[in-house]
């Protein structure tokens, strides 16, 4: 599909065929909502004949957003228990989270931050706000690694994130500084020289994380736009949520962390999908999930290997979650278990 410029409301939706007009009053339920845009890249890897197309599901409403579960709740990962000034959330002891913006190219449907990002969400951080922010990253000498989200980063202009690298440049305990991201993937033109340039300013080592859940979303372009990135010196790693429609198959995961690798950038997080409000229908158990990793370890290259984690609800942070593969038998030993499920004794070792 050709479309020009980012779809935002219900009615360029539907002029583009993503959704069917009698479901117009629905989608505007959702839009008033959740913020809605579809990038021009993204639209144009949208087959609008195919109902269960993986990309549509992930960046165009569906009135199932309209249906919420007791167990949803806003702020699923916690930020705002943890968030000692606005902007900043501290809940390890050697890294913060900046989130200077809450605007995005795209807006997922599973986002965990939803009622937080878009034109009705929390917005940019104001300039007082920025100085609060960096005077708190000043004075906590135990933080080591900063890590831009939001919202997404990249959509700052290059000189304020000059900026923004400049001042935690001049923090001496800041040593890495990491941005977590869509804009090589749904935006890749996004990625230029000017854009380089700001995120390498600092002199500080970068990451950068790039989020994608499906393989169709590497094309040669987000490929081309990740090979400038690592080119130009700037470690790259990925984050993908496990989505029921979209990746919850041993096959489209094991395409996706291929072609992750083969794009440089190392397979990092697969977070079960967060208990954000009117997501139920992209949640799959934490069994389903568990078997889907086992699958991953009997298939593919140890590089292409995520791990797959939960974000405790209410603020406790991360959990790893991937099935066992080692287990204590009755005698003291271990039984350990094979690629292929098959289990092996080991001896329990000297005390
Ligand atoms: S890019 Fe990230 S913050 Fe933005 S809508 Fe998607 S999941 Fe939410």
């Amino acid at each position: 599909m050709n479309i020009s410029r980012t779809l935002r409301t219900p009615a360029e939706l539907i002029d583009a065929g993503m959704i069917s007009p009698e479901l117009q009053q629905d989608i505007e339920r959702v839009a008033a909502l959740y913020a809605v845009a579809v990038s021009p890249a993204m639209a144009a890897l949208i087959d609008p004949n195919d109902p269960a197309d993986p990309i549509a599901r992930q960046f165009v409403p569906t009135g199932a957003e309209l249906s919420t579960r007791p167990d949803e709740r806003t702020d699923p990962i916690g930020d705002l228990a943890h968030s000692p000034v606005e902007g900043i959330v501290h809940r390890y002891p050697d890294r913060v989270l900046l989130k200077a913006v809450h605007i995005c190219p795209v807006y997922c449907r599973f986002c965990f931050r939803r009622e937080m990002v878009g034109p009705q969400g929390l917005g940019t951080l104001s300039p007082d706000a920025m100085d609060a922010a960096f005077a708190y990253i000043a004075e906590h000498r135990e933080i080591w690694e900063v890590i831009l989200t939001g919202g997404d980063p990249l959509v700052l202009s290059p000189r304020r994130l000059e900026e923004i690298m400049r001042r935690l440049a001049a923090i001496e305990h800041v040593k890495i500084v990491r941005f977590h991201t869509r804009v090589p993937v749904v935006e890749p033109d996004h990625v230029d020289e000017a854009l380089i340039a700001a995120l390498k300013s600092s002199g500080r080592t970068t990451y950068v994380a790039l989020h994608a859940n499906h393989p169709r979303e590497l094309t040669e372009q987000a490929r081309r736009a990740c090979a400038r990135l690592v080119d130009a010196g700037i470690v790259m790693i990925s984050q993908s949520v496990l989505l029921r429609g979209v990746n919850d198959d041993a096959d489209v995961l094991a395409d996706l962390m291929r072609a992750f690798v083969e794009t440089r950038i190392k397979p990092y997080y697969l977070h079960h999908p967060d208990l954000a409000p009117g997501t139920s229908h992209f949640r799959l158990s934490i069994a389903e999930g568990q078997a889907l990793v086992t699958a991953l370890r009997g298939r593919i290259s140890g590089l292409c290997q995520p791990t797959y984690i939960l974000d405790i609800p209410g603020g406790y942070g991360k959990a790893e979650i991937g099935a066992r593969s080692i287990r204590q038998t009755s005698d003291g030993c271990y039984a350990v278990a094979d690629f292929r499920g098959a289990e092996h004794a080991y001896p329990p070792g000297d005390e």
